[in-house]
């Protein structure tokens, strides 16, 4: 057991407080190891996922998942180079099989990013996935076929220095928590992740990061509260089966954003059913939001009212898309703000970087609070591009 756990086990007396609204988290007790000025990740023990590092206040990075067969190295490939440009830092790709493990040494050899095998039930495929270069595995050490097959999993693990992300989610709960807590819980979901990171300790292994994932935003938010101040391995933090594009972002807004606030998660998925493209943007916004990451282009734009007199939604959608296009010099951050009418919109405008604010078929280009031109309306959206692309040039 590492020194660091066991001070947790001893400070940790069981009667953790709320987070604060500040997102500072808080100890009772003689020993304060989470003094209030520090968030749960400043204090979670750093691993390393290939060149990334996670955890001990390292910036929290985007993981997504792949949906194409991992054996289909072109596609799989195609489609983490399209993440990778979207702004996702980890991927993970299924591993169902021995070829697929060997299709992620391929496909390793021609991405950018750390890669994550994604195993279930057969220890053979995780340990072949690690020969081949696997950066992480994801494995649920309950059902990896026993003790043995896991200390050979963790032996091959050991060799290369990979670290394991334990799993554990509400749908695969054992009976056995289900049973002494009635249902599935925030307190069963943690005690099975602890359980399994004692498997893992026990083979003698502390490269470790958790995840504890539920389908319910409440019973997410309370189990990482709950584990947070048990463990102090690396966090990955998501709302599983969260659903389609409006329903999975909502929940996994609000799941992450109290999470997030508090203090805990190093890493972070946006789970959706549909294009995983969609994941790595809906990630960047919730960080983003919580200002939890700079860098880029953030788009405001009006709701729309009846004093509205071009096609704003029209057009903020259009702007929303071709911010995306737009690359920035590192660490730029740029507030860019589309609003539809000469009563408020300019001054709204002016808060921002650069905005637009709409009049009758025409419409303000406002740059740092001044008027730039007045524009027809169609010719708005190529304006904004041009200031975006030679931005910094005007200073
Ligand atoms: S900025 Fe103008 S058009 Fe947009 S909601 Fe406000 S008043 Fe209405």
């Amino acid at each position: 057991m590492s020194s660091l756990f066991l001070h947790f086990l001893l400070c940790y007396d069981g009667k953790q407080e709320s987070p604060n609204a500040a997102g500072k988290a808080v100890l009772k007790g003689a020993c304060a190891l989470r003094e209030a000025d520090m968030t749960y990740r400043e204090k979670t023990k750093k691993i390393r996922i290939g060149d990334r590092e996670i955890g001990g206040g390292s910036p929290i990075l985007i993981q997504s998942m792949t949906n194409t067969p991992t054996e289909d190295v072109e596609a799989t490939v195609r489609q983490i180079l399209a993440l990778e440009e979207e702004g996702c830092e980890i991927i993970r790709c299924t591993v169902p099989n021995l070829q697929a493990a060997e299709a992620l040494g391929k496909i390793r050899k021609q991405v950018h990013i750390p890669v994550v095998a994604d195993i279930h039930f057969d220890h053979r495929n995780a340990i072949a996935a690690i020969e081949n270069g696997a950066d992480k595995i994801r494995i649920n050490p309950g059902n990896i076929g026993g003790e043995e097959k896991l200390r050979e999993v963790v032996e091959a693990a050991k060799k290369r220095d990979v670290p394991i992300r334990v799993g554990v989610n509400s749908g695969s709960l054992e009976a056995a928590l289900v049973d002494k807590y009635h249902g599935v819980t925030a307190e069963g979901l943690v005690e099975s992740a602890l359980d399994k990171v004692r498997m893992i300790e026990k083979a003698g292994y502390e490269n470790i990061v958790i995840s504890i994932k539920s389908s319910r935003v409440r019973m997410s938010i309370e189990a990482h509260e709950m584990l947070a101040g048990k463990t102090p391995y690396p966090l990955h933090v998501g709302i599983t089966e969260a659903g389609t594009l409006l329903s999975g972002n909502i929940k996994s807004a609000v799941g992450l954003g109290v999470i997030l606030n508090e203090g805990i998660g190093d890493t972070i998925r946006v789970s959706l059913t549909g294009d995983p493209i969609e994941e790595v943007r809906s990630a960047k916004l919730i960080l983003r939001s919580l200002g939890l990451r700079s860098g880029g282009i953030e788009v405001v734009s009006c709701p729309t009212c009846g004093r509205t007199r071009i096609d704003l939604i029209g057009l903020a959608e259009r702007v929303e898309e071709m911010v995306r296009t737009i690359r920035l010099p590192k660490q730029c951050d740029i507030r860019v703000a589309v609003m539809g009418c000469a009563v408020n919109g300019p001054g709204e405008a002016k808060e921002a970087d650069i905005g637009i604010a709409g009049g009758v078929g025409e419409g303000l280009l406002i740059r740092k609070g001044e008027i730039v031109k007045k524009l027809p309306e169609n010719e708005l959206l190529d304006a904004l591009r041009h200031e975006l692309e030679h931005w910094g040039e005007q200073e």
